[in-house]
């Protein structure tokens, strides 16, 4: 089911930042700048209660934070772990790259939108194609050698109009190449591990899933 929710309360929930809203996310104004506690009525109790935290809660939260950091549905995040389990390899790592690999992910990546969420709405609102292709699925992959452009018809309206300007300040990752003129990508070899969010522990969401 979508999350519907206010998505600062995500953060506050896992206890960091998960950078869900662009730029509001390096402003005071930032939720967890503010309100650095969880949410819900005992939210500032648990603050300061010491809990011995179990195994399965670790494992829980750390599969919560991958599936918020990436904005994927419970059902989706599953699809892809059975998908990781399946292939040989580290499950956890495949699953990671994986996720990576989302279409959504890759026009965040490129820096043509400020943030996951914000990709997934660009995607399925039919703004990008890749290899010339239009598509409006966020959770397709991409392969190396695959392009993703914003398509022409997009390319008028203000948003795209001032884009190639605003993701210039946005690094982009080794594995992806940035033509800004032509606001195009090109996914020049698959992410590697060290390419991808340190903070996720991908082992415990293996543990999770094999309980
Ligand atoms: Fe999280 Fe960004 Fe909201 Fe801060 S502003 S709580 S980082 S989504």
């Amino acid at each position: 089911m979508k999350y519907t929710e206010p998505v600062c309360k995500l953060c506050r929930r896992e206890g960091e930042k998960l950078f869900l809203k662009g730029q509001r996310c390096f402003t005071p104004k930032c939720a967890f700048e503010r309100r650095g506690f969880p949410p819900g009525e005992h939210g500032r109790d648990t603050q300061f209660r010491r809990r011995r935290v179990s195994d399965y809660s670790r494992q829980l939260r750390e599969k919560q934070k991958a599936r918020r950091v990436y904005s994927v549905t419970e059902k989706q995040f599953r699809r892809f772990y059975h998908e990781a389990a399946r292939r040989r390899g580290l499950t956890g790592e495949i699953l990671l790259q994986m996720l990576e690999r989302r279409l959504d992910n890759v026009v965040f990546r490129l820096g043509f939108a400020e943030s996951r969420p914000h990709a997934r709405a660009l995607v399925s609102h039919g703004h990008f194609s890749v290899n010339g292709r239009r598509t409006d699925v966020p959770s397709m992959l991409v392969r190396p050698g695959d392009s993703v452009t914003v398509r022409s018809g997009s390319r008028t309206r203000p948003y795209f109009k001032d884009l190639a300007a605003a993701a210039e300040t946005r690094t982009v990752p080794r594995w992806l190449d940035r033509d800004l003129k032509e606001l195009a990508g090109k996914v020049v070899q698959n992410p590697e591990r060290t390419d991808i969010d340190a903070s996720l522990h991908e082992q415990l969401i293996v543990e999770f899933y094999s309980r």
